[in-house]
């Protein structure tokens, strides 16, 4: 079958590769939409997690032999420790994610767990459905900053964990959401889903901030335009370190909140979410176009928005 393959630093590739063969409590599942991720792009390039030669993509959707259209979710916990029966799976020490430590779905087919299938609506169709990754880690991140309802929000990064978080806060019901990107064309999608401002960066204080960026200055950012009390919630990993005034956020009592990934009971809430949101801003390129999408992407271009690839 075919598959896009990282096979060295930097490097994308489609090759041939020996078929999948779903083992005890495995499907195989026909890929239908993977989406490119901004952690790929980074990941690529300086060796991490990701350990060529690897079959990334995190973020597909797909369907059964018998027919099932589902989403899966990426994220496989151990499902016996006691993060795990708290229902936080994302902390579980053991996790694994398909597309980082396995094989993921930048091919035609892909072994799964069949406890990470979600059923899908017939109702939404897989470009949309090819968008539900993110959703849940914004939808994730909404609730790690208590669901601030009527609340001022603002959003640093406008990618497209950056747009789903704005989407989440206007169905959550956001007072007012405010988005910062140096990219004029992103800066744009945003305005076009209902921010109701859009800048190069954010002005005046918020009640919560979502840095879906994570350098040293969004970081930085993201505690000086809090009120006093208010909360940040950090989903970038652009940097791993970063410098920030830790003791304005204390005298202030500003709050720091990690977000990562999504509870599985999250990942489903996604999916019932998705038909109320705007989920027009992806683009769908054949999976033989693969390494050029990426290779613009990873060499800074800011469109398309979404990449979704389609085996
Ligand atoms: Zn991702
Ligand atoms: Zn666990």
């Amino acid at each position: 079958m075919k598959a896009l393959v990282f096979t060295a630093p930097g490097v994308v590739e489609i090759h041939d590769v020996p078929d999948v063969v779903a083992g005890a409590d495995e499907v195989v599942l026909h890929v239908d939409r993977a989406g490119i991720c901004g952690s790929e792009l980074h990941g690529i390039r300086q060796p991490g997690f990701r350990v060529p030669p690897l079959i990334m993509g995190h973020e597909f959707v797909g369907h059964t032999d018998d027919g099932r259209r589902v989403a899966v979710n990426p994220l496989v916990a151990c499902g016996t420790c006691e993060l795990c029966l708290d229902g936080k799976t994302q902390l579980c020490r053991t996790r694994v994610l398909l597309g980082v430590h396995k094989a993921g779905g930048f091919a035609e087919r892909v072994v799964v767990p069949r406890s990470s299938l979600h059923d899908l609506p017939n109702s939404i169709d897989w470009d949309h459905a090819g968008l539900i990754e993110p959703v849940a880690n914004a939808l994730h991140a909404w609730r790690a900053a208590g669901s601030p309802a009527s609340k001022r929000i603002g959003i640093i990064g406008c990618g497209p964990i950056g747009i789903a978080c704005l989407e989440v806060a206007l169905d959550g019901g956001a007072e007012f959401v405010a988005c910062a990107d140096l990219s004029h064309e992103r800066g744009t999608v945003a305005k076009e889903i209902g921010a109701h401002q859009v800048a190069t960066a954010l002005e005046g204080e918020f009640d919560v901030i979502f840095d879906a960026v994570g350098t040293s200055s969004t970081r930085t950012s993201s505690l000086d335009h809090l009120i006093p009390g208010g909360t940040t919630v950090w989903l970038g990993l652009a940097t791993s370190e970063s410098a920030f005034d830790a003791s304005a956020a204390i005298r202030f009592e500003k709050s720091i909140r990690g977000s990562f990934a999504y509870t599985n009971e999250e990942f489903a809430a996604a999916i019932a979410l998705a038909p109320r949101l705007n989920l027009s801003w992806s683009t769908t390129f054949p999976l033989d176009q693969g390494a050029e999408i990426f290779t613009a992407l990873m060499n800074g271009q800011s469109t398309p928005m979404k990449a979704l690839l389609q085996p």
